[in-house]
C-alpha cells in the first residue's frame, strides 16, 4: 500500500515539484500516472522508493514511515519495490543472467535459488534464451524485458515504472505493456508514469493526472483525453 498525505517536495533550487500529494493506491491496484513534462510525475515516483525525500507531510509504502525512515533502513523499503526505467539501466559489462542475479546477491539468496529464479523470471518475458548475452547484442525491448525480469526477481509488493515505453516503438511498447498486466495478475502493484494516451485509453486502469506538482485528476478506469 502506498500513501501520502499533504506532500511537498521543494528542490534545493527552490523549484516545488509536489505541492500537497494526497493519494492512496491499494495493493493490486495498476495506476497510469500521466502530465505534461515537468509536472512532478518523477517526482511523485522518486518519493515512493525515497529516491527523493518529502519537505514535509507524510509517506508511507508497504507499512513503510519512508519520513521516519533512516537511511540505512532505505534498503529494506527498495526490497519490496522494482523500479523500471525509461532507459533501461542494465549494466553493459554484465550479461543478461547476471544483471538479474546480481539483484538476489544483493539480498544474499543462495546460488541455487538465484539460478532457478532468474530462469523463471526470464521465462515470463520470454527471454530465456538470450540469458548468456549482454544487453548491447539485444533491442531496446528486449533490454526492457529484462529489466523488468530484473524488477521482479525478489518479489516485490509494487513495480514503479517512469515511463517505461519511452524509448521504445508501439509494437514493442504492447509488448511491455503486456508484461506489466501479467505481473499485476499475479498481485503487484504497478504504478507507471507514461506519455501514452494510445496505451491509457485501451488498456483502462486507474488514471492520475498531475500538473505543477498537484494531483488535478483521479480517476477508475479514466480516459486520457485531456490537454497535459
Ligand atoms: P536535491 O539537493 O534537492 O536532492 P539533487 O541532488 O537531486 O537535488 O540535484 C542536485 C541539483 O541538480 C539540483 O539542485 C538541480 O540544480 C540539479 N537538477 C537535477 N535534476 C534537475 C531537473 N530535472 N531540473 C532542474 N535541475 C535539476
Ligand atoms: P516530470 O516527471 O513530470 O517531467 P519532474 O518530477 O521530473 O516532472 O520535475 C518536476 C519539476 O521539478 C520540474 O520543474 C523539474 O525541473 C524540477 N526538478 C526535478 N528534479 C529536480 C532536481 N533534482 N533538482 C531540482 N529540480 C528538479
Amino acid at each position: 500500500m502506498i500513501k501520502m498525505e499533504n506532500v511537498y517536495k521543494k528542490y534545493s533550487n527552490g523549484i516545488s515539484a509536489a505541492n500537497g500529494f494526497d493519494i492512496e493506491i491499494k495493493q493490486g491496484e495498476f495506476v497510469y500516472i500521466v502530465g505534461p513534462s515537468g509536472a512532478g510525475k518523477s517526482t511523485f515516483i522518486k518519493l515512493i522508493y525515497r529516491e527523493e525525500q518529502a519537505t514535509s507531510g507524510q509517506i508511507n509504502v508497504n507499512d513503510y514511515d519512508l519520513i521516519k525512515m533512516k537511511n540505512r533502513e532505505v534498503p529494506y523499503l527498495r526490497r519490496g519495490i522494482g523500479v523500471v526505467f525509461q532507459d533501461f539501466k542494465l549494466l553493459p559489462t554484465l550479461t543478461v543472467f547476471d544483471n538479474i542475479a546480481f539483484a538476489m546477491e544483493v539480498v544474499e539468496s543462495d546460488k541455487e535459488t538465484i539460478k532457478t529464479r532468474v530462469m523463471e523470471v526470464l521465462d515470463l518475458v520470454n527471454l530465456k534464451h538470450k540469458v548468456r548475452m549482454l544487453p548491447s547484442e539485444l533491442s531496446g525491448g528486449e533490454q526492457q524485458r529484462i529489466s523488468i525480469a530484473r524488477s521482479i526477481v525478489n518479489k516485490p509488493k509494487v513495480i514503479i515504472a517512469d515511463e517505461p515505453t519511452g524509448n521504445l516503438d508501439p509494437d514493442t511498447s504492447w509488448e511491455i505493456l503486456n508484461i506489466l498486466e501479467e505481473i499485476n495478475r499475479q498481485g503487484t502493484t504497478i504504478v507507471m508514469a507514461t506519455h501514452n494516451r494510445e496505451i491509457v485509453n485501451t488498456l483502462k486502469h486507474r488514471l492520475i493526472a498531475i500538473e505543477d506538482g498537484r494531483i488535478i485528476r483521479d480517476e477508475a478506469e479514466g480516459v486520457y483525453d485531456f490537454e497535459a
